[in-house]
């Protein structure tokens, strides 16, 4: 049976680097996006260009009819898929709690979580041997924010992260006996443009002395994390929470 992959936010950042990666290992790649096509276009190039099979999807994980319609585009180009990346991921301008309104909160919670949750379900419906399926696996973007809670930057991003940590925990004891494991990778700091879309773009580079490693990730690196999870490399990995973050 043919390998299909969908990585939500895989148009750019670590979600670029995922779906080259999962291609490279043998992966047709759902490259999903939500308002920059150009930049999931030209990720289907490069997986294109090395002889990869991949589609460009548009669709806002926080919609619910976008997320089923995203599952089954990816059912017309490849077949079910066998793996899903939650990879899309937003934080807001920094902020301390007291200036959050409820509409902020409901965005990043809405895309962080619900858009986890509602795509899980989607991969489970086709995954698990419980609805006739063949097994799969799914990996979660968290982040070491979940466990270091990002005072006075976004506190609420980071307890989106806690959420992404216990319904890996949970959803990988629901289904451990129907042939799908699910796991989450927790980055540290990362170049990529998340930290400028919370007001900070050089946010990498005036962290990274506080790292133990004494410098950034590259999305690479996380990229060679979640495809390992996916992989039969780890066949008997479930329900666990790697951290790529330098010893922060
Ligand atoms: P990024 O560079 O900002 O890229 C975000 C990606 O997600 C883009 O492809 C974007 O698509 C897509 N996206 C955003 N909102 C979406 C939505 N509602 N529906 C579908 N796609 C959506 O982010 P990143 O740094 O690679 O982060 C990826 C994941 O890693 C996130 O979950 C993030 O929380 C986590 N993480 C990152 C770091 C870090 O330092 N970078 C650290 C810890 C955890 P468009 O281009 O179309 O908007």
């Amino acid at each position: 049976m043919d390998k299909v992959m969908i990585v939500t936010g895989g148009s750019r950042g670590i979600g670029a680097a995922t779906s080259v990666l999962a291609a490279q290992r043998g992966y047709a790649v759902c490259v999903n996006y939500v308002h920059d096509r150009a930049a999931a276009i030209d990720v289907v190039a490069i997986i294109e260009h090395a002889g990869g099979r991949a589609l460009a999807i548009p669709g806002d994980v926080a919609r619910e009819d976008d997320v089923v319609n995203l599952f089954a585009e990816a059912d017309r180009a490849f077949g079910p898929v066998t793996a899903l990346v939650n990879n899309a991921g937003i934080l807001g301008a920094q902020q301390r709690v007291e200036e959050m309104d409820a509409a902020r909160l409901n965005r990043i919670l809405s895309t962080n979580v619900t858009g986890s949750f509602i795509c899980a379900r989607e991969a489970i419906k086709r995954m698990s041997t419980r609805h006739g399926g063949t097994g799969g696996a799914i990996v979660n973007l968290s982040s070491v924010a979940a466990r270091l809670g990002a005072p006075g930057e976004y506190v609420d991003y980071a307890a989106s992260k806690g959420a992404i940590d216990t319904l890996t925990i949970g959803l990988a004891r629901e289904v451990a006996t129907e042939g799908i494991r699910v796991n989450a990778v927790r980055p540290g700091i990362i170049y990529t443009d998340i930290h400028a879309s919370g007001g900070d773009p050089d946010r990498v580079e005036r962290l990274k002395d506080t790292v133990p490693m004494r410098r950034g990730g590259a999305a690479a690196e996380v990229a060679a994390a979640v495809v390992w999870l996916l992989t039969d490399e780890a066949s008997y990995v479930t329900g666990a929470i790697i951290d790529v973050a330098g010893g922060r």
